[in-house]
């Protein structure tokens, strides 16, 4: 029989989470609705699903050397074989052709990575907010000063993340494989970030898990001036016009529209 949640209360005062000893008035609630004492600032977050890392919470986590925090948990449902990997990897090829971004033909490799492959292979540095999780990778090739050659490679992966994180991600490094198919070769980092960014939040609005719901919440809050930015940028050019219209947009002007340009744009 269903419990009704006030009398609950009453009869049984609540756990903390992390330390299972009754909850003080102070306490605090992530997220997930766990509540928890408010004096473990000692505790670490899962960099995946933002828990707090601990033994009665998550049963513990890896801790990578560069400050990744996967918690146990998150690694059950972890993307862990590159069969895998490739197959939810066409599942989001899909997914993002469904809203317009069509790769058809093109080849988008995908590689399961660890922590040093990744970070090695990273060719920007805006990653102050998250660790690196994912990477497009492409080729120019030069002669004399001048591109000769462009070639896509691969997406960059980290090994065991989570399948709904893995997915946001592979539609991110999607994104970025489009613009590259596409030839959009100078746009703004944030105008590209923030068009990555746009499409995993398409994705995930359409997802009904409180999984999604933690994601778009993690994208709607981002202070960052290159993702989290760059999304709200996006986000607002495309209250203004079509999503087709607004990569035609960004094609000819490398930057958002403004309500004005919009406006006299056709
Ligand atoms: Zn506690
Ligand atoms: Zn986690
Ligand atoms: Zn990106």
């Amino acid at each position: 029989m269903p419990w009704h949640l006030d009398c609950h209360r009453k009869l049984h005062r609540p756990l903390c989470s992390v330390c299972r000893k009754p909850l003080t008035r102070k306490y605090l609630v992530d997220f997930w609705g766990n509540a928890f004492c408010n004096t473990h600032t000692n505790y670490s977050n899962c960099s995946s699903c933002g828990r707090i890392v601990c033994k009665h919470l998550t049963d513990g986590g890896m801790l990578h050397p560069d400050g990744l925090l996967v918690c146990n948990l998150c690694t059950l449902r972890a993307v862990d074989t590159q069969e895998r990997a490739k197959s939810l990897l066409n599942e989001m090829r899909l997914a993002l052709a469904s809203v317009g971004l069509k790769l058809n033909q093109t080849q988008t490799p995908v590689i399961l990575c660890d922590r040093d492959e990744l970070r090695t292979a990273s060719r920007h540095n805006f990653h102050n907010e998250r660790p690196i999780l994912g990477l497009a990778q492409w080729t120019t090739t030069f002669s004399g000063g001048r591109i000769i050659g462009r070639q896509f490679d691969r997406i960059l992966i980290q090994n065991k993340l989570p399948e709904e994180h893995f997915r946001t991600i592979a539609i991110h490094e999607l994104t970025h494989a489009w613009f590259f198919y596409n030839h959009y070769h100078d746009l703004p980092l944030q105008v590209e970030e923030g068009m990555c960014v746009l499409m995993e939040y398409i994705w995930l609005k359409n997802q009904a898990s409180k999984d999604a719901e933690y994601r778009r919440t993690l994208i709607e809050q981002s202070q960052d001036p290159i993702y989290g930015e760059g999304f709200q940028k996006a986000r607002s050019a495309l209250k203004l016009m079509p999503l087709q219209i607004l990569l035609k947009y960004l094609k000819e002007k490398n930057g958002f529209p403004s309500r004005l340009s919009a406006f006299f744009y056709h």
